[in-house]
């Protein structure tokens, strides 16, 4: 019933309904598009809707505002945040550029539009390793704010990378021994690991891949397994048992879930497009700025 209802008011206000993947089943039912955080910046770029119905959390929602000035775009809870994204503050980076007066700064996109604003270029799960290597390899580069995704990035690249001490709490709570132990349980699954993981450092090695979010869904559509153990946000398990019901997927921990995702819901992205609530906007001075560590990542990537 309400997502009929959704339909109908979606079809009012010429509106696009863009989810991330750890989004609930529900909200990935009505979505127009699903996807990760460089996905869903594609899809908002590439929409002739006047208003984009954010389902994710306000960062994502704040680069689809600076990516889409002449677009209106609500995200269904203003309390969806990120608490990866508010390991850092801007400040921390201009103190960080005095003793570095020649590094480069890369943020994972997991950040607040104030950080991009001071830092060189973006970059996703997805194309991390890409955009680090396409830097001078003589610099020094602080990568900011993830720690794990920054130190698989470091071992990767052997480049200079000063890594930030910020972690995302769901992904921290995927532990080394919840993975040995479904492995054990499950000899015949393959080991998909987000670089996220807070288990990333110890358990490399015995992941089949090291993926997005994204990357996890196009690897599964070409595996020949039938079962595999996810380690990542859980919300990626309703669209990955939707789109591929003949499989298996086990969470690596019950307890990944993100508080700040869950606060959207069907309900919620209903009244957002009957009220045209919570509109995001990024001041113009600071989406001058931030705008340009994304579009650099979108042409490299
Ligand atoms: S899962 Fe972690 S990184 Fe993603 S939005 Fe939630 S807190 Fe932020």
């Amino acid at each position: 019933m309400l997502k009929e209802k959704i339909a109908v008011i979606k079809k009012e206000r010429n509106a696009v309904i863009l989810a991330h993947n750890y989004q609930e089943g529900d909200i990935q039912d009505v979505a127009d598009f699903t996807g990760d955080s460089l996905g869903l910046a594609r899809a908002a770029q590439k929409t002739d809707a006047k208003v984009i119905l954010f389902c994710g959390v306000h960062f994502m929602a704040e680069t689809a505002a600076m990516l889409c000035p002449d677009k209106t775009v609500l995200i269904p809870d203003l309390a969806a945040g990120c608490s990866l994204a508010d390991m850092i503050i801007p400040e921390q980076i201009k103190t960080w550029r005095m003793k570095y007066p020649e590094g480069l700064v890369a943020c994972y996109v997991n950040t607040s539009a104030a950080v991009k604003a001071e830092c060189d270029v973006c970059v996703t799960s997805t194309n991390a390793i890409k955009v680090i290597e396409s830097l001078p390899a003589d610099k020094d580069i602080l990568f900011v704010p993830d720690y794990y995704l920054g130190s698989y990035v470091k071992a990767k690249t052997k480049r200079k990378i000063h890594l930030w001490k910020g972690y995302c709490p769901a992904h921290m709570a995927i532990l080394p021994e919840q993975i040995d132990k479904l492995m054990e349980e499950h000899p015949q699954a393959e080991f998909l690991m987000h670089p996220e993981c807070g288990c990333t450092t110890k358990q490399m090695h015995l992941a089949d891949q090291v993926l997005s979010t994204e990357g996890m869904v196009q690897h599964v559509r070409g595996s020949g397994s039938k079962e595999f153990i996810v380690a990542t946000e859980n919300g990626l398990l309703n669209r990955m048992r939707t789109q591929f019901p003949e499989k298996q997927f086990y969470p690596a921990s019950e307890h990944a879930s993100c508080h700040h995702m869950q606060r959207n819901t069907l309900e919620k992205a209903f009244m957002s497009l009957v009220n045209m609530k919570h509109v995001v906007t990024v001041p113009p001075e600071i989406a001058k700025r931030a705008v340009k560590p994304i579009e650099r990542m979108l042409e490299i990537a």
